[in-house]
C-alpha cells in the first residue's frame, strides 16, 4: 500500500488536476490518496465562516458564489463527461448552504470545522469522479467517518486505535472486497468526533491526515506532492543557490523543524517514523526527478550542511543588580517570567553574572516583561537581531549576503554552529 499526499496546488485547476491524474497513472495500486482543498479554496471558506458568525449576508452571498464558480468552472475545464462530476459537486454544495441557512451557534470554532471541511470535500468528489472518467478504479471514502478524533475543534487530537480500526474496516477491505479496486480518494485535514460531528486537524493538516492513514495501514511509503523538487538546505526567499537535500532523517528533518526551517511538521513525521515508513517529497511538475527522501537511516545525514535564518529575533541580556550568581540564585524566576509572557526562547548564553536568551514573543508582551525584569536585574535588549543556525556544518559557506553583519553571540555544538546577528 502506497499512501499519496496532493496539495492545493497540485490540484489549483483543470490542468493540474489531469497533471495530479497521470501522476496516479504511473503507479501501480493499491493507492490511498490525500487530497487538499483546492487552490485557496480553505481561505475562501475561512472567510465563509467568519461572514456567516456575524451574519454578513451580503459577504455569506458573495463568498458561495465565488466558491461555486471556481469549482463549477474547474469541472467545466476536465472536458466532457462531467455531468455526474458536477452532480455531485453541486449536491455537497447545498449541503453547505443549507448548513449555514441556520443560525450559528456560540461556539465559533465548532461552525468553522463544519464550514471550512467542505473544501476537501469537494476536491475529493471531483478528484474521484475525474479518476473514473480517465478509467481508473477508485472509491470516495469519506475521512469523516474513518478518522475518529477529540472534540478539539480546529485543533483535533487523533484517537489512534480507534482511528486503526476505522482505516482497516472503510479502506483495506475496500481493496481487500476488490481485487481490480486501483485507488481510494479520500480528505486530508478533517476527521470526526465519537458523536460523528466534523472535526478539523489545523491549517495544512494534510499531510498530518496522509501520515496517519500510513500508520494505520503500514503502508510501504508516502509521497506528498509538491511544487517544489523536495526539501531544500536554505529558504530559497533568503540566500541564492540552496541545494536540494535528498536523503535525510527523521531525526534531522525534526531537528531542522524545531530550529525553525519549513520543512514537513514534526507532528507529520512522527507516526511515519514510529512505523519505519519513508516519507518521500516529490515535485508535480517534474514527476520522474529524485525529490527528497525523509526516511530511519541517519548516515546521510552530516554531508550537507543546512542554512535556518529567523529573522526579527529578540535579544535580551540579563545581570542582577546584586552581583548574586545568575545560574545558581535566579533562573527559574527569569524562567517563571518567560513564560508569563509568552516569550519562546531559541538560544541561551550564560557566564557568572550575566544571562542571554535570543527569543521570540509578542511585542504587546514585551514592556511588561522588561519592567518585571527591571526590578532585580540591569536588562539591556535588542528587538532587531538575526538567528542563524547551521546544521551539520563542516562544510559549510558562510552566506555572503550575510557577511556585513555584526556577530552578537557564536555557539557551537557538535551538529549545530549558531550566531545572533546584527
Ligand atoms: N486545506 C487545508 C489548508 O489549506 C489543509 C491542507 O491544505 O493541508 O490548510
Ligand atoms: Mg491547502
Amino acid at each position: 500500500m502506497i499512501v499519496f499526499k496532493f496539495g492545493g496546488a497540485s490540484v489549483k485547476n483543470a490542468e493540474a488536476l489531469k497533471n495530479a491524474i497521470n501522476i496516479t497513472k504511473t503507479f501501480d495500486g493499491p493507492l490511498v490518496i490525500v487530497v487538499s482543498a483546492m487552490g485557496k479554496t480553505t481561505n475562501s471558506l475561512e472567510e465563509l465562516w467568519a461572514a456567516y458568525i456575524i451574519k454578513d449576508v451580503k459577504g455569506i452571498e458573495h463568498t458561495l458564489e465565488k466558491l461555486y464558480k471556481f469549482h463549477t468552472s474547474l469541472i467545466a475545464e476536465l472536458g466532457k463527461q462531467t455531468r455526474r462530476c458536477n452532480d455531485v459537486f453541486s449536491e455537497s454544495f447545498n449541503e453547505l448552504k443549507k448548513q449555514i441557512e441556520k443560525e450559528p451557534s456560540e461556539h465559533k470554532a465548532f461552525e468553522y470545522d463544519q464550514i471550512v471541511s467542505f473544501g476537501e470535500l469537494w476536491s475529493t468528489l471531483i478528484f474521484a469522479e475525474a479518476l473514473k472518467i480517465s478509467n481508473i478504479n477508485c472509491k470516495w471514502n469519506d475521512a469523516r467517518k474513518t478518522i475518529r478524533t477529540s472534540n478539539h475543534y480546529q485543533n483535533a487530537r487523533i484517537d489512534w486505535p480507534k482511528t486503526k480500526t476505522l482505516v482497516k474496516d472503510r479502506i483495506l477491505n475496500k481493496f481487500k472486497e476488490n481485487n481490480s479496486l486501483d485507488c481510494v480518494v479520500t480528505q486530508g485535514f478533517i476527521g470526526h468526533t465519537n458523536t460523528g460531528m466534523t472535526t478539523t486537524l489545523g491549517r495544512e493538516g494534510s499531510d498530518f491526515s496522509a501520515a496517519i492513514l500510513a500508520w494505520a495501514l503500514d503502508a510501504k511509503e508516502v509521497f506528498i506532492w509538491k511544487d517544489v523538487a523536495g526539501l531544500l538546505n536554505a529558504d530559497p526567499k533568503e540566500f541564492d543557490n540552496p541545494l536540494k537535500i535528498d536523503k535525510i532523517s527523521f531525526k534531522e528533518a525534526i531537528e531542522l523543524s524545531y530550529f525553525g526551517a519549513s520543512v514537513i511538521h514534526p507532528k507529520t513525521l512522527k507516526p511515519l517514523q514510529n512505523k519505519n515508513i519513508p516519507l518521500r517529497i516529490k515535485s508535480f511538475i517534474d514527476p520522474e526527478s529524485s525529490g527528497t527522501i525523509i526516511q530511519s537511516d541517519e548516515s546521510c545525514d552530516a554531508n550537507q550542511p543546512s542554512y535556518i535564518y529567523n529573522k526579527n529575533q529578540l535579544l535580551i541580556s540579563i545581570s542582577p543588580k546584586d552581583f548574586s550568581f545568575i545560574m545558581e540564585d535566579h533562573i527559574s524566576e527569569i524562567f517563571h517570567l518567560f513564560s508569563k509572557s509568552g516569550l519562546k526562547v531559541h538560544l541561551m548564553q550564560n557566564s557568572a553574572l550575566n544571562f542571554s536568551v535570543c527569543a521570540n514573543m509578542k511585542k504587546a508582551m514585551l514592556k511588561n516583561l522588561i519592567d518585571e525584569l527591571s526590578e532585580t536585574y540591569n536588562v539591556k535588549y535588542n528587538e532587531n537581531v538575526d538567528l542563524l543556525t547551521i546544521r551539520q556544518y563542516e562544510n559549510h559557506i558562510f552566506p555572503e549576503n550575510l557577511k556585513n553583519k555584526n556577530i552578537l553571540i557564536k555557539q557551537r555544538t557538535r551538529s549545530t554552529l549558531r550566531y545572533v546577528l546584527n
